[in-house]
């Protein structure tokens, strides 16, 4: 190997590689790619169901924390740094311009996990009426209908008891419309 040889190497493993693996880091904000568990876009983050999907993820596989982009509304930032405190992950956030891409959020790993689904392409959808709902709780019919439509989010809400019904609890579906509801 002569020196130009040894230079174009070393040009290559210098600005070449690292490069690369810059534009990478800056998509998956701030980790190697094989790294991520889960990632969220800009737009997914913003719907409710987003925050079901993280919650459920959080205490699967290896995941040692959550990094959010710090451009992202403080209401949404809140959850999440609610769900790493109480599962006890690192809570980050990047700035816009050290990224590149849609990504919003993602739960990594510190060590590489090679998993090969990271992106949902469309999130699990909660039924409007539920996604309005102003309270977690539901009357018995409405509890069915969730059950039937959207059991991912079941466990999001309660079936109103006879103590609630004491307490004047009412259906937070049921109240969308009003004066109907339902025993
Ligand atoms: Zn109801």
């Amino acid at each position: 190997m002569d020196n130009n040889q040894l230079e174009k190497y070393i040009e290559h493993g210098i600005s070449g590689t690292p490069q690369i693996k810059g534009q990478e880091k800056k998509m998956w904000l701030g980790e190697f790619r094989e790294r991520i568990i889960f990632a969220l876009t800009q737009e997914q983050i913003k719907r409710k169901e987003a925050l079901k999907v993280v919650k459920d993820k959080i205490n699967s596989g290896n995941i040692d924390k959550i990094i959010l982009r710090e451009d992202i509304s403080e209401v949404i930032k809140e959850n999440y740094m609610d769900i790493a405190q109480k599962a006890q992950k690192n809570y980050k956030e990047i700035h816009k311009n050290s990224t590149s891409g849609e990504i919003a959020l993602v739960l990594a790993s510190e060590e590489a996990v090679n998993e090969k689904e990271v992106l949902l392409e469309e999130l699990p959808i909660l039924p409007e009426k539920f996604y309005k709902a102003k309270s977690n709780k539901l009357c018995k019919k409405h509890m069915k209908e969730l059950q039937d439509t959207a059991p991912l989010f079941v466990s999001e809400f309660e079936e109103i008891g006879l103590f609630d019904k004491l307490g004047g609890a009412k259906c937070a579906v049921c109240v969308q419309n009003q004066g109907t509801v339902n025993e």
